[in-house]
């Protein structure tokens, strides 16, 4: 057993959403009024706005999301692909398709052979960044292998001599010698979701294997800032128990890390239950989250935690999605496969091995051109990372808004990278429009003409050009 950490206090959150009932206007508008200085809310405040029922209300709150998120980052959405490369797995979520009880799926670890194809489909839809994932299971996929596959996904270069320039990563939670190795790979985050912050649920659905052990998932974190990572992810999985419990649960967690390192979440993921083969408990859900309650509890974690890149995957439908780019997620994937394999379709069985089903079934190119048919700036900037601008350097930056200044001339330019090599006619003209109306908005005038220098530049073939 893990030691016992405790900044979840249950009996205190469940008084919060309890005393918080029926929340009166005034207190709203106060609130809300307080989100857009932009440092953030304390859980009394957020239980409120989760509390929010009416209509006019609702409304104030999104829109208040929205100014947040363009304070913070500007008008930019930066986009991943995930990349799966084992489906093995000792535990048993019982939401979970990967699930050592889920007899049905074929079970496959890819080679390094195998990761280097699935990367080279990833390259060739315009991707730049990544999210590795795998299932736990310490003999099937051990984590030197995991090391070894994310060396052989930086290794790879597309016919345009790109490569990917920043893996993200999501895996069971490690012990302290592994995140000492992990952290000499070069990584960029990483995540695990505490799934639910609620023990007595917790247990329930965790009912075998390591990931049982409440105390050594909700520790992840503590452990992973003490030993060599700079940016780490938080998140839920939305479904499993009251949506407002882990809405401030969240919050507090981010407040626990921003307190004792200096170093909030760099991202917040907020994904809701799929249906999954073979997994109950992505059935019938006794918690199930509305439309309506998900915008809010992305509005309210955007105000509460303003600085936190917020994720959104393709598990949600398109429609939904390009609803919530305007109440505060500016991170997004695209084009996702979730079972080993599923880009390059090289086994007929991917469709069954995936780990959940999807609603968001378009191509990259699809979403990137509907990304931009929305007002938004598609990035594939992974600048920051490569500075070194990380952990509390960037938290530095993105707590007072002033991220936003490299966020967009970066995004420009890797937009336009993406334009001119992998982007169709309509998509390249659509795109085009939106870098020169975007342009004339950078705020610094020196920024602005060298951005303008840095897209010139990329039309004539340089590359990878970042403030
Ligand atoms: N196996 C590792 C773990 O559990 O931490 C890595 C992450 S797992 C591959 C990715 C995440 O998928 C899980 O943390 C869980 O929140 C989510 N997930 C599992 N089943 C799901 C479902 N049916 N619908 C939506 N998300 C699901
Ligand atoms: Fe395994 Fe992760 Fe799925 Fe749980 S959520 S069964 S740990 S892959």
């Amino acid at each position: 057993m893990s030691e016992n950490i405790n900044f979840i206090d249950e009996s205190f959150i469940e008084g919060l959403i309890t005393e918080t009932q029926n929340p009166p206007a005034p207190k709203i508008d106060e609130i809300l009024n307080k989100a857009l200085q932009l440092q953030g809310l304390d859980l009394l405040d957020a239980a409120y706005l989760l509390n929010i029922k009416s209509g006019d209300l609702l409304n104030k709150l999104l829109h208040t999301a929205y100014q947040v998120k363009q304070e913070i980052y500007g008008n930019r959405l930066v986009l991943f692909a995930p990349l799966y490369i084992s489906n093995f797995c000792s535990n048993n979520c019982l939401y979970c398709g990967f699930r050592v009880d889920n007899k049905d799926i074929v079970r496959r670890v890819l080679s390094l052979d195998e990761i280097k194809d699935e990367t080279l489909s990833l390259l060739e839809q315009g991707h730049k960044r990544i999210l590795m994932l795998m299932g736990e299971h310490h003999k099937n996929c051990p984590f030197d292998y995991f090391l070894e596959a994310i060396n052989a996904a930086y290794s790879v270069k597309d016919k345009k001599c790109s490569s990917i320039r920043r893996i993200n990563v999501e895996i069971a939670p490690l012990d302290e010698n592994e995140f000492q190795k992990l952290s000499k790979v070069h990584i960029g985050t990483y995540t695990v979701f505490q799934e639910t912050y609620h023990r007595e649920t917790y247990s329930k659905m965790h009912p075998g294997g390591i990931k049982s052990d409440y105390n050594w998932r909700l520790s992840t974190m503590d452990r992973a800032l003490s030993n060599g990572m700079h940016d780490v992810g938080i998140g839920a999985l939305f479904g499993l128990y009251d949506y407002r419990f882990e809405v401030l649960s969240l919050i507090q967690h981010a407040k626990h890390l921003d307190k004792k390192f200096n170093v909030g979440p760099h991202t917040i993921s907020i994904p809701r239950i799929k249906p999954a083969k073979n997994a109950p408990a992505s059935f019938n859900l006794e918690h199930a989250v509305s439309d309506e309650e998900f915008k809010k509890l992305i509005a309210v974690i955007r105000c509460s935690v303003p600085y936190t890149g917020m994720i959104l995957s393709t598990r949600e439908p398109a429609e939904l999605r390009s609803e919530l780019f305007n109440y505060g997620i500016s991170q997004i994937s695209a084009g996702s496969r979730t079972s080993p394999g599923g880009y390059k379709q090289a086994f007929s069985e991917t469709e069954e091995a995936g780990q959940f089903s999807l609603n968001d079934c378009r191509t990259s190119g699809e979403v990137i051109r509907d990304v931009i048919q929305h007002g938004f700036v598609p990035s594939f900037c992974t600048a920051c990372y490569r500075l070194g601008r990380v952990g509390e350097d960037f938290m530095d930056k993105a707590k007072p808004g002033l991220i936003k200044l490299f966020c967009q001339p970066n995004a420009l330019t890797t937009l336009k990278e993406y334009l001119v090599d992998y982007a169709d006619p309509e998509t390249k003209q659509l795109g085009e429009e939106l870098i020169q109306k975007e342009l004339a908005t950078i705020p610094n005038d020196k920024v602005r003409e060298k951005t303008g220098q840095n897209l010139i530049r990329i039309q004539q073939g340089e590359r990878d050009l970042y403030l």
